[in-house]
C-alpha cells in the first residue's frame, strides 16, 4: 500500500500538522517540530505532545508513516568545530522531540563541505554527526535525504549515501530518503532510464535502507544540479515516471511526500497520484 501525504504546515503547534494532512486526503505527512530557520525553538509542551498524538490517532496516521524533517540551518558534515558543535547539538534536540512525540523517523540533508575540506572527509564527519545523536536517542531512525548537488551539499550520488551509512555504527536506525526533483537534478534519468536508476541505488545503497521518499516533479533539467520542485504533472519529470512509480511495490509502506510548491494543489495531486495505482 502507498502512504501518500505532503510536507503540512505546523504553524500554532506540532499537533496542527495532523489536522493540516487530513484535510487534503493524506495518509501520511510531513513536517518541521520546530522554527526551521532558527537554531533554537522553545521545547514542545505537554499539551502539543498529548494533543499531536491524539490528533495522529483520531485521523489515523500512524508514526510509520509521518517524516519529520530536520531544520535547514543545520550542517553535520561542516568543516569547522564550532559551527559543527552547534549543529550537533541542534540536531539532537531534533531527534529528542520525534522520540518526545512518539515518531520514529528523522529527514535531513546531509551536510556541505563548503569548499574547506574535501567531499568524503565531509560524508565522515556527517556519519560521525549520526552516530553521536544515535547514541544519544531511542527508537528515531536518521534518515539521511539525496540531495540535489547544488552549491557544496554532499550525497548527490548514490554512493556517498552508501559511504556515511557504511560508518553509522547502529544500522538498524539509519536510512535514506529519495527525493525525486533532487535524483534527476543530479544526473539520474527518470524518465528514460527508471529501470537502471533503480538498479543502480539497489546496488549502491540497497532498498532496504529506503525509508521514504520526496515525490518532486522539476524545474530544472536533467544533471542541472540545482533544486527547485515542482508541482506534480508541470515540471520536467515525465507523467509516465509518476505512474511506473505509484505501481512500483518497492515504494510500498514508507512515507511519500509531496515537496511540492503549490500547496493549493495537494490534494489533486494527491488524487492524480491515486489514479496512477491502478492503471
Ligand atoms: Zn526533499
Ligand atoms: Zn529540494
Amino acid at each position: 500500500m502507498k502512504y501518500i501525504g505532503a510536507h503540512v504546515s505546523a504553524t500554532g503547534g506540532v499537533e496542527n500538522a495532523p489536522l493540516n494532512a487530513q484535510k487534503i486526503g493524506a495518509n501520511a505527512f510531513a513536517l518541521f517540530t520546530r522554527n526551521q530557520r532558527a537554531w533554537v525553538s522553545k521545547p514542545l509542551s505537554e499539551k502539543n505532545i498529548q494533543e499531536f498524538k491524539s490528533n495522529c490517532k483520531a485521523y489515523g496516521f500512524l508514526p510509520e508513516y509521518i517524516l519529520p524533517h530536520d531544520s535547514y540551518l543545520i550542517n553535520l558534515g561542516h568543516p569547522e568545530t564550532e559551527a559543527l558543535e552547534k549543529s550537533r547539538t541542534a540536531f539532537y534536540d531534533e531527534m529528542h522531540r520525534c522520540e518526545q512525540l512518539g515518531l520514529k523517523l528523522l529527514n535531513f540533508h546531509p551536510g556541505s563541505y563548503l569548499k574547506k575540506i574535501s567531499l568524503e572527509k565531509c560524508l565522515d564527519i556527517v556519519a560521525k554527526s549520526i552516530n553521536i545523536a544515535l547514541d544519544k536517542t531511542t527508537g528515531v531512525t536518521a534518515v539521511i535525504e539525496n540531495t540535489a548537488g547544488q552549491g557544496t551539499n554532499v550525497g548527490f550520488e548514490f554512493w556517498q549515501l552508501k559511504h556515511i551509512i557504511d560508518q553509522v555504527e547502529d544500522k538498524s536506525r539509519v536510512g535514506v530518503c529519495l527525493d525525486t526533483c533532487h535524483t534527476f537534478t543530479s544526473g539520474y534519468d527518470l524518465n528514460e532510464q527508471y529501470d537502471e536508476v533503480f538498479e543502480q541505488f539497489e546496488k549502491e545503497v540497497g532498498f532496504r535502507y529506503l525509508k521514504a521518499i520526496h515525490l518532486n516533479d522539476s524545474k530544472k533539467e536533467l544533471a542541472s544540479r540545482v533544486d527547485r520542485h515542482h508541482s506534480i504533472g508541470q515540471g520536467l519529470i515525465d507523467p509516465k515516471f509518476f505512474r511506473r512509480f505509484m505501481q512500483d511495490k518497492r515504494f510500498d509502506n514508507m512515507p511519500i511526500i509531496l515537496e511540492t510548491p503549490n500547496e493549493e494543489l495537494w490534494k489533486e495531486e494527491i488524487m492524480l497520484l491515486r489514479s496512477f495505482e491502478n492503471k
